[in-house]
Parts: structure tokens; C-alpha cells; sequence
């Protein structure tokens, strides 16, 4: 079956075609040039964008894939979580050609599709699977007993996420929003071992109830105090070996944590998505403590890693060959939708 899947819940407008867990064309607008001015997202300057991207986009994806519109046979959309606003433009439009075209329509979870798209790369995920979800919203541990039906959620940031971290952090270093890959870029020439930044939640007190969370946020406030206290004293900051040091504690915390998970639940594979997977040390590190583990480890592509339809358009794949009961035409979009639940 053919399947359409829009993206809104941010700042990427993303219409794509999936057959199966073939990609057929994926789409995307982006309105993030305008964001970077204002060093973050403003969700009404993104529902515009939204609006202006939509059916441009959609004719786009129809055009590049060579497929006529009465051939879809689905229509999957983001239902949440994401930004009300952007989503519920994606959500209309969605509605509208469901209606049109007199097609199902599944509301999905942006978070699991983040994990679901590498089934169009790497090819079907194995009846169980631990996924990390990292990006500018969300840094969660997922279960995956099955991508279309059972998903529990074993941890996630208890303030900020990895990618939200990096933009703080490139903030206070002065960088360009978003400052994750500039401090990816910079970290490149630093030495990671250069600064001892603390690892959040990994002190033995923390490890019976957040075993499986991440916490960020005294990090970001450690890297603030050490540039503070060498700014105050007149020396110059060695931004290299900062940038190192950061991401190399921010990657330590994440594969730690990931790697004991898939132990304490006899999994063998570990899939990463989201933008912040886009991140050298986390690709690296993970990479490395994988092969020592004897996990198999599945990233896509970036360009999958980040928001996109694709990513849609494949967990509506999913859940519409798993006989999953479409959504109905007035799906609520929901700005928190638990990371439990899969279709709406
Ligand atoms: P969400 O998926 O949670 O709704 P989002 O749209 O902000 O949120 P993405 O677009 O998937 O998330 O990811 C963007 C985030 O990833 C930003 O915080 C950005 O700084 C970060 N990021 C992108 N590339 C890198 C990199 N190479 N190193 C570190 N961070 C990066
Ligand atoms: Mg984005
Ligand atoms: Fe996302």
C-alpha cells in the first residue's frame, strides 16, 4: 500500500510517499532561516510557514515520486507531540485529503517515527529493539516490542534535551542558533577529556529511580560556571577543548545508559534517531561501545535523523500493515502525546 505522511509539529514542513518500507520521495520545506534570527523557534512565525509550505510541498512530493494522488491509500500526519499550532495545520491538511481522496487516516507519534523511518534504510527492526530518541525536544529510551503496536517508554530527560543542551551551550559560547553543529564542528579539534563536566543522574543515589533518565541541565550550568570563572579571570576561553568536553560528557550519559538498558533487557539492537543523532561523538562513541557490547547498531542517514515526512509516512506504513484502526477525522492533536502511544 501507498502511503502519504506529513510533518509539522516544528519548523519542517515534510510530505512523503512510502510503499511498504520503500521510500518513494520525502519532501521538505524548512522555515528555520527565519527562526535563526530570533535564536529560536517562534511557533507562530512556523504556522505560517506551515500554511505557505503545505500544498507546494504535497504537490512537490506527488510530482517528484510520478504517482497520482487517487493512487494513495493512506494518509498518516504527525498528531503530536510538537507545537500546537504547526501541528494542527499539519493535522487539517491531513483531514482534508483523507476526505478527499476517502482514504484512512492514522494519526501518529512524531517521537517513535523518529526510530520507526530506519526501517527504511536498515530494513525491518527484530521483535524487540531499543530505540534513542535525541533531539531539540526530546532525549528518550524507547522499548520497541513492536513499532506499530507496543512501545513503553524506559526514560527520558528530566529537563533538557541533548540538542536543547547544545544550543544553550552554543548560546553561552557565543555561536550561531542552532549551536549544536557548531560545537560539533568545534569540538572536532578539542580534546574531550580536557574537562571533567559532570554526567547527570549516574551518581549511585540517582541510579534506582532514574536508572534510565537524563538530566542536562546542571551540565549546561557547570560549562556556564567554568566559562564565567576563566572569563572573570581575564583568560581566554579554549573553546575547542570545551566543545569536547561538553559532548563528550553528553555522549558518555547517553550510550551509558542506552548500552545497560539493552543488558538488563536482553536487546541486541539499538536504533537512533532524531536530529541530535546527527551528533560526531554520539555516532562515535555509540559506534564503539556497540561493537563491545555485541549490539547491532542501526543510525539512517542525517537527512532522516532530522524532522521529516518520511518518518511519517513509514510508522503510518507501519501501523496501517499491522491492521491498526485509523484515527478518526476529528484526531485531537496533542502538544504532550505520551511517547506510548503510537496512533491517536
Ligand atoms: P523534536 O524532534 O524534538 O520535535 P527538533 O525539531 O528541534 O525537535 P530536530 O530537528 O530533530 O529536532 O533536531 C535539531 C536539534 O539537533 C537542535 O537542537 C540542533 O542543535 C541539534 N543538532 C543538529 N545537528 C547536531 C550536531 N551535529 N551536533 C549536536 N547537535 C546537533
Ligand atoms: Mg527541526
Ligand atoms: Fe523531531
Amino acid at each position: 500500500p501507498l502511503v502519504l505522511g506529513i510533518e509539522t509539529s516544528c519548523d519542517e514542513t515534510g510530505v512523503a510517499l512510502v510503499r511498504g518500507n520503500e521510500l518513494l520521495v520525502d519532501a521538505v520545506a524548512s522555515s528555520m532561516e527565519e527562526h535563526a534570527r530570533y535564536g529560536g523557534i517562534i511557533p507562530e512565525v512556523a504556522s505560517r510557514a506551515h500554511l505557505e509550505a503545505m500544498i507546494p510541498t504535497i504537490q512537490k512530493a506527488i510530482g517528484e515520486a510520478d504517482v497520482d494522488l487517487s493512487e494513495v491509500d493512506a494518509v498518516a500526519v504527525t498528531a503530536g507531540p510538537g507545537l500546537v499550532g504547526p501541528l494542527t495545520i499539519g493535522a487539517s491538511a491531513a483531514k482534508a485529503l483523507s476526505i478527499g481522496l476517502n482514504k484512512p487516516l492514522y494519526g501518529v507519534n512524531h517521537v517513535i517515527a523518529h526510530a520507526c523511518v530506519d526501517q527504511l534504510v536498515d530494513g525491518p527492526l527484530p521483535e524487540r529493539a531499543m530505540a534513542l530518541v535525541v533531539s531539540g525536544g526530546h532525549s528518550s529510551l524507547l522499548m520497541v516490542n513492536d513499532i506499530a503496536t507496543d512501545v513503553t517508554e524506559l526514560g527520558s530527560t528530566l529537563d533538557d534535551a541533548a540538542g536543547e543542551a547544545f544550543d544553550k551551550v552554543g548560546r553561552l559560547l557565543g555561536l550561531p542558533y542552532p549551536g549544536g553543529p557548531h560545537i560539533d564542528r568545534l569540538a572536532r579539534e578539542g580534546d574531550p577529556t580536557a574537562i571533567r563536566f559532570p554526567r547527570g543522574l549516574t551518581a549511585a543515589k540517582d541510579q534506582a529511580k532514574h536508572a534510565y533518565d537524563f538530566s542536562f541541565s546542571g551540565l549546561k550550568t557547570a560549562v556556564a560556571r567554568w566559562v564565567e570563572a576563566r572569563t572573570d579571570a581575564g583568560q581566554v576561553i579554549p573553546v575547542h577543548d570545551v566543545a569536547a568536553s561538553f559532548a563528550e560528557a553528553v555522549a558518555d550519559v547517553l550510550t551509558a545508559k542506552t548500552i545497560a538498558a539493552c543488558h538488563k533487557h536482553g536487546v541486541d539492537t539499538l536504533v537512533i534517531g532524531g536530529g541530535f543523532s546527527a551528533n560526531s561523538q554520539l555516532r562515535e562513541m555509540a559506534a564503539k561501545r556497540c561493537a563491545e557490547a555485541g549490539i547491532d547498531l542501526r543510525i539512517p542517514p542525517i537527512r532522516y535523523c532530522t524532522d521529516n515526512g518520511a518518518m511519517i509516512a513509514a510508522l503510518g506504513s507501519a501501523v496501517l500493515r499491522a491492521g491498526v484502526a485509523p484515527s478518526s477525522l476529528d484526531i485531537p492533536v496533542d502538544s504532550s502525546m505520551p511517547l506510548t502511544t503510537i496512533t491517536v
